[in-house]
């Protein structure tokens, strides 16, 4: 392409909401442009960097016997209540109606349109395993769209599902293979990822991974181990029990408590507790109360009690009582509940109130935790005569050891490009999606989902690939290979020098020409911020028959002959 017939327009300022790299280049760069909040234009640069993409991720699927549909991105609500979860989802969920008054979604993701494809067609186990996939633009009305395309509301996902006859399929011929082709998808992409275990919702184990692109700026906290190949979402992070102070250390002694209501007026926080019984946080009961979602819009206040030493992970919280989502709850709320907030407790509760407890505190014998009576805390208050539900409620915490190999575990940062997921029949038994098996006997498909943040992915690429003038595109990713910089036109020798490797190197590779009437500098701080991996300038010292090589990476340039550069090209981009 010749950048003077180019719709290519580099910008000198980023607009000042824009505080990422990638944000910052993907605008000034000219590869999209902002209309609205979340939302984007991908102006001709962005296209070919989101195709080349989109190449990368259909040929590895492909390759992995994955088979390509598009399905209608307006869907009919019907469905979505089917499943159950036209309720269920909130507000990311943009509904609306048409002249008729029929009711629809924009579709955040595509379970339901897909398990409703699938019942029409795949009948029998034989048919099965089958995995189909899309990449298409999805609606997510989030909250919060920031930092360009990392998160916006119309954003490009490739959404995958697979459909089994059982879980050893869908495990086998579903998750484990998509868990292989991500990798070489993300490898050929040039990226450095790791995979973690994610939340999984209700149904916990290890079912659900995300590939996350490690950058400081992701918007995801994942906790890796420093000896072992451990590595986890903060939010389904695991850890070994830690020991208490007095198992850890020899001269903390195990505090002695005889069990009595005491008067500990006005001491509220675990901070002031501490500080009023002389005692380490690990013996203190912490109290966290939230207000859980349910369908049709019931809530219900509940108590999750963990160590005074711990923080409440809140998706482990509300996996803990299957709730769609936790809220906050005012004072206010919990008083009139029968509540003392400051002085909450397991013990003496109002009936209607859940309480739940860490599963850290299972066994403990002995605790100082709120009595449910202003001004008053239980001292040594037995957990086991309670009665409680345990459930693993606590955040992992730098420092923690590892529960495979006992390392020390840190978090690092990572936003997810990726996410494969064992769904089992959450969704084709809801919808009687059903095939008969090898016994005539009818059974919903077993499935898995695996999704792929395809325009995120831009960014991501740019976070780890860029240095303060602009983006550095990966082999696979870039727009162009290669950009021929002809130093000034008016030059008729490099001009028609810049001309001839055009055509030339266009035969194998994609080639930007760079034929503007501009000074230098200025075309090459617009080669810069195009990120493309290499140029060829094309300038004065061509009276000697020679041109330089730019390497993107490094900015170095490199003289080479000018019937030698073809072959030199072909060389760097094999
Ligand atoms: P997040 O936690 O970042 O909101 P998610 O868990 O909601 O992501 P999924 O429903 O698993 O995401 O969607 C699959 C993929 O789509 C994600 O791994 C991510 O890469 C991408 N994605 C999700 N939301 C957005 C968004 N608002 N903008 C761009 N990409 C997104
Ligand atoms: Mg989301």
């Amino acid at each position: 392409m010749r950048f003077s017939e180019a719709f290519i327009y580099t910008l000198k300022e980023a607009p000042s909401d824009a505080v990422l790299p990638s944000h910052i280049y993907l605008i000034r760069g000219g590869f999209v442009q902002s209309v609205g909040a979340g939302l984007y234009n991908f102006l001709p640069l962005g296209k070919r960097v989101l195709d080349k993409v989109r190449t990368v991720i259909k040929e590895e699927l492909d390759n992995a016997g994955c088979q390509e549909v598009d399905l209608a991105f307006v869907t009919p609500s019907e469905l979505w209540k089917e499943s159950g979860r036209y309720e269920k989802y909130g507000k990311e969920l943009l509904r609306f109606k048409d002249r008729k008054d029929a009711e629809y979604v924009l579709g955040p993701t595509h379970e339901e349109m897909m398990v409703n494809l699938a019942r029409a067609y795949l009948k029998s186990y034989k048919q099965l395993p089958v995995n189909l996939y899309q990449i298409k633009t999805k609606f997510r009305d989030e909250i919060r769209p920031r930092f360009g395309l990392m998160r916006g509301r119309e954003f490009l996902m490739k959404d995958g599902y697979s459909f089994h006859k059982d879980e050893e399929s869908m495990i086998k011929d579903g998750f484990e293979k998509m868990e292989k082709t991500y990798s070489k998808i993300f490898n050929r992409l040039g990226l450095d990822f790791r995979i973690v275990e994610a939340d999984s919702g209700a149904i916990g184990g290890s079912g659900s991974k995300e590939f996350m692109v490690l950058a400081e700026s992701g918007e995801d906290t994942i906790v890796v181990c420093e000896e072992c190949e451990y590595g986890a979402n903060i939010e389904a992070a695991v850890r070994a029990n830690p020991k208490a102070p007095h198992e850890a250390n020899e001269e903390y002694e195990k505090p002695e408590m005889v069990f009595g209501k005491f008067l500990t007026p006005d001491v509220k926080t675990i901070e002031e507790l501490s500080e009023f019984f002389l005692i380490d946080p690990y013996y203190l009961l912490k109290v966290v109360a939230k207000k859980a979602l349910y369908d049709g819009g019931e809530e219900k206040i509940v108590l999750f009690g963990i160590r005074g030493s711990d923080e409440l992970q809140e998706v482990k919280a509300c996996n803990a009582v299957d709730a769609n989502e936790l809220a906050d709850v005012s004072d206010e709320e919990l008083e009139n509940a029968g509540l003392v907030p400051g002085f909450m407790g397991p013990k003496d509760l109002p009936k209607e109130i859940t309480f739940i407890a860490d599963k850290l505190l299972e066994g403990e014998e002995s605790v100082i935790a709120g009595a449910n009576e202003k001004d008053y805390h239980f001292v040594g208050l037995n957990l086991k005569e309670l009665n409680l539900t345990y459930k693993d409620l606590a955040e992992v915490k730098e420092g923690d050891a590892c529960a495979k190999c006992g390392g020390k575990l840190k978090y690092t940062k990572g936003i997810e490009v990726g996410h494969i997921f064992q769904l089992g029949t959450r969704y084709s038994a809801p919808m009687k999606a059903e095939f008969l098996d090898e016994n005539g006997k009818s059974k919903p498909y077993v499935m898995g989902t695996y999704g792929i943040g395809v325009s995120r992915l831009l960014a991501a690429i740019i976070e780890q690939h860029h240095d303060e003038k602009g983006p550095i595109w990966t082999k696979e990713s870039a727009p162009f290979d290669l950009e021929i910089i002809v130093s000034n036109i008016k030059k008729e020798q490099e001009l028609q020098t810049g001309k001839k490797l055009y055509e030339e190197l266009s035969k194998n590779f994609d080639v930007l020409l760079d034929d503007r009437k501009e000074r230098f500098g200025f075309k090459m701080n617009d080669y810069e911020l195009l990120g493309i991996p290499y140029a060829i300038i094309v300038g004065k010292k061509i009276q000697d028959g020679i041109v330089e090589i730019v390497d993107r990476k490094t900015l170095q340039k490199q003289e080479v002959k000018a019937d030698e550069a073809v072959e030199k090209i072909k060389g760097l981009l094999a």
